[in-house]
């Protein structure tokens, strides 16, 4: 995607039920009156998965089997039906070269399974996107144009695209130790030590994305993978639909309002030209939400919830204040007891850059 981005929100297509709807409504109102009009804005977005942790369909994870994205319900068909219909749309080609074996995650667009390759036997996530409506088209796009140009350790590795008139399969590296969701669910919160790994393998992903003029915008516990299902496992940035890829030294400002709401940045959500910062924004809720195990901005109403990241208003309960640490993520510096996760130098809308959970972006910004 160019700078000044073509991408148009992705609306839900009308006659399919979406469980995950990315789209944000902006603010459209004058400068000064921010709140005032913000508040005033109808919720007009559909249920949303990545409510967390009280709304969250999510299970833990067990470990040694891959993680699906979410927990079966029990009117749902059971496994193997579901994995024959799934096979069903699956293009021959595809079919003749992999085998389908498993559901493991689905998305607003997509189904994300795990097959093995017939001749190698080897494991493959395939992700199969509808692209007959055309968000589908355009989150499929973002994607395809973000992963055929990256490899780097903690960034999911695109290995071969199928193609046809209604879907796009494509065949990815598989990740079997499930999404950091679920390990944030099934241990409530992480150590300081082991949340400065995660976030430095995920910082690790997001400055190679950077330098390249690649900015996530969807950066969030579900869309960060477990390369296997050990303690030791690597990180792996995932889900590039929403990814604006621009030139490299192209530094002009992007205006798709898009994201994820809980993790949106405050100049995503006033509509302002915006930079590669909103993905270390939502770096920083990933932060908080490893390190206390609650959401920093959560709210089931949708206008609450942007007035509360607008405001910078965090719903933790801390002791002790984190200012003179705030950015110490690379010497592992995280001092929960010290931790409110206040901001200093500037809260509010009129400075968003400077507005944070945990750390001012600009210190932080991956390139
Ligand atoms: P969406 O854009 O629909 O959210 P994602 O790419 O995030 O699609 O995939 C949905 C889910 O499928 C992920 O959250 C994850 O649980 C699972 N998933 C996606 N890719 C892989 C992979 N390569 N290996 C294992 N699981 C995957
Ligand atoms: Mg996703």
């Amino acid at each position: 995607m160019g700078c000044g981005t073509s991408k148009v929100l992705p609306e839900p297509p009308k006659d399919v039920q979406l469980d995950l709807v990315k789209k944000v409504e902006p603010f459209s109102g004058t400068k000064n009156d921010v709140y005032k009009h913000f508040i005033t804005e109808v919720d007009s977005i559909g249920p949303l998965k990545a409510g967390f942790p009280a709304t969250s369909q999510h299970a833990p994870s067990c470990p040694g089997v891959p993680t699906t994205g979410h927990t079966e319900l029990p009117s749902e068909p059971p496994r193997r039906a579901r994995v024959a219909k799934y096979r069903a749309k699956f293009d021959p080609r595809v079919t003749a070269k992999y085998d389908i074996k498993a559901l493991i995650g689905r998305g607003s667009f997509s189904r994300v399974v795990r097959v093995e390759h017939r001749a190698t036997r080897q494991p493959y996530a395939i992700k199969m996107i509808e692209t007959k409506y055309r968000e589908g088209r355009e989150v499929c796009e973002s994607e395809l144009r973000v992963l055929r140009r990256v490899r780097h350790a903690n960034i999911i590795q695109l290995v071969e695209v199928f193609e046809t008139q209604e879907r796009v399969y494509m065949v990815m590296e598989l990740a079997t130790g499930g999404e950091l969701f679920d390990r944030i669910i099934a241990k409530g919160s992480f150590t300081e030590r082991d949340a400065t790994r995660v976030l430095q393998m995920v910082l690790d992903g997001v400055r190679y994305l950077h330098a390249l003029g690649i900015t996530h915008r969807d950066l969030k516990p579900e869309n960060l993978l477990y390369y296997h299902p050990g303690t030791d496992s690597k990180i792996i940035i995932t889900d590039f639909g929403l990814a604006s890829a621009r030139k490299k030294g192209d530094d002009c400002l992007m205006k798709t309002t898009c994201g994820t709401p809980e993790y949106i940045a405050p100049e995503v959500l006033v509509r302002k030209p915006y930079t590669n910062s909103v993905d270390m924004w939502a770096l920083g809720v990933i932060a908080y939400i490893l390190l206390s195990g609650t959401m920093p901005f959560e709210d089931d109403n949708r206008t609450r919830l942007y007035r509360q990241i607008l405001r910078g208003k965090y719903s933790y309960l801390g002791e002790g204040t984190y200012t003179e640490r705030r950015g110490n993520v690379d010497g592992g510096n995280f001092e929960k007891r010290n931790l409110n996760f206040t901001v200093s130098g500037g809260t509010g809308i009129e400075s968003p850059g400077l507005v944070c959970p945990i750390w001012p972006r600009t210190s932080l910004t991956a390139c």
